[in-house]
């Protein structure tokens, strides 16, 4: 009998941690990061399993190779307690602690794109440069050992919460295995004698072998101003006036949320898919039309799906801010009230990256009822990514805004990367849209 271990080491490539949404913490209206009874950060072995699942499935998808799927066991019903299976989580542990930080987060108003007012709140996160080992058993390894490694290396989970805006995302550093051969003595005597971490076979460096998962990594740059507000406007101490402060990620650094670029992007990619007769939901709970499947779903009786693709958090370098005052219009006789006087936090010059990667494969195949003849894995890849693309162009072209205040002057950007170009295939776009019926 023969039973194998592996050492895995992650390192985070963005801040991100599994929080513990129970341990919100009320004055501050922070979520924290899970811990365990000894008060260090914990990564429970759970969620890294199914990750590493799904990770294997689309690898075997992808490669057309042996079933590795089934080393974690049948997929689990809801409601069902899963059968141990031949490859198992072990644990994880910590290796490089750097500190922790908090991040602001909002909530996002889908309509609008901008921040939803109320939401406000913190969340802990674990630095970029953090390391882990995962630790993983399969008894009774087979001739599949050489494609597992291969997956191993090629995997890129995001961990926790906020995969959606880039957090979390992990890249594999090292790696280390043994098998242990049970009928051999030695081998057995060094099983027996496994009674700490430290004994685990250990991860030596390796270079990530994942595929570049990058789908769209442009520079924008701020022309009017951008204005994302960080919550409520509150009431200024001295002039009594009502402030919307922007959002920031730390004192001088301001932040432009994932959420709000994702935002924008669904609503156009919507908008198109309209304008070419293609259909697009309006509620974005089908689950069945193009911006649904890309953008992801929140639909009735838990009927939810995550999006495909991961829209990063970013900050502003080189920015300029300033205060902007507008007067509140009457929704009914379209006059000014002069008393409600408003001040905007704007900022009116800098730079951001819009980056956006592939968090699953783009071309899944269809859901059951959808037909499309014409599709093949390539042309419908093409055809999201084509669509994100326009997308884009349509925010360079100033056709849609970012962030608020989009009617009054904010909220236009520019790609001012030299080597961007516009996207070729643009007239195929429309037809290719149309082909699909829902
Ligand atoms: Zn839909």
């Amino acid at each position: 009998m023969k039973s194998a271990l592996f050492s895995l080491r992650l390192r985070m490539l963005t801040p991100g941690g599994v929080t513990a949404p129970e341990a919100l913490d009320a004055p501050q209206n922070t979520v924290e990061l899970r811990r365990d009874h000894n008060n260090n950060v914990h990564l429970p072995g759970s969620t890294v399993a199914g990750s590493l699942r799904e990770h294997c499935s689309h690898y075997t998808e992808l490669h057309q190779t042996g079933d590795l799927p089934e080393l974690f066991g049948p997929a689990p019903e809801p409601n069902e307690r899963r059968a141990a299976s031949p490859v198992g989580v072990l644990g994880t542990l910590l290796r490089v602690e750097k500190e922790t930080s908090t991040a602001k987060r909002t909530s996002i108003d889908r309509k609008r794109g901008a921040a939803a007012n109320t939401e406000l709140h913190h969340t802990e996160l674990l630095a970029a440069g953090t390391e882990f080992d995962v630790v993983l058993r399969w008894e009774h390894p087979d001739e599949r050992l050489d494609t597992f490694l291969r997956a191993l290396r090629e995997w890129r989970p995001s961990i926790g919460r906020g995969a959606s805006h880039g957090a979390g995302k992990c890249q594999v550093v090292g790696l280390g295995h043994r098998v242990y051969d049970l009928d051999n003595s030695k081998d057995l005597l060094d099983w027996i004698g496994l009674t700490s971490p430290e004994d685990y076979p250990t991860a030596e460096p390796c270079t990530s072998e994942a595929p570049d998962d990058r789908l769209i990594d442009v520079e924008l740059r701020i022309e009017d101003g951008l204005h994302i507000g960080a919550g409520e406007p509150e009431t200024d101490s001295e002039s009594g006036k009502l402030i919307s402060q922007a959002l920031r990620r730390d004192e001088d650094e301001f932040l432009v949320p994932g959420t709000s670029l994702k935002g924008v992007l669904r609503s156009r990619v919507e908008y198109i898919c309209r304008v070419v007769g293609a259909a697009a939901c309006t509620g974005g709970d089908c689950g069945r039309c193009r911006p649904c499947r890309i953008f992801g779903f929140s639909g009735k009786e838990a009927h939810t799906r995550r999006a495909r693709i991961a829209v990063h958090d970013s900050t502003v370098t080189d920015h300029v801010a300033e205060r902007r005052q507008h007067v509140a219009i009457d929704r009914f006789t379209g006059g000014a009230r002069p008393k409600l006087l408003y001040t905007d936090e704007v900022v009116t010059a800098g730079r951001f990256r819009l980056r956006i990667d592939e968090l699953e494969p783009l071309d899944e195949p269809e859901p059951a009822g959808v037909s499309n003849s014409a599709a093949t894995p390539e042309n419908r890849t093409g055809t999201n990514r084509l669509l994100l693309e326009a997308a884009l162009t349509d925010i360079h072209d100033g056709l849609v805004g970012i962030g608020g205040r989009t009617t009054a002057g904010c909220g236009t950007v520019s790609v001012s990367d030299p080597d961007w170009q516009r996207p070729a295939g643009m007239t195929e776009l429309a037809e290719r849209l149309r082909e699909e019926h829902v």
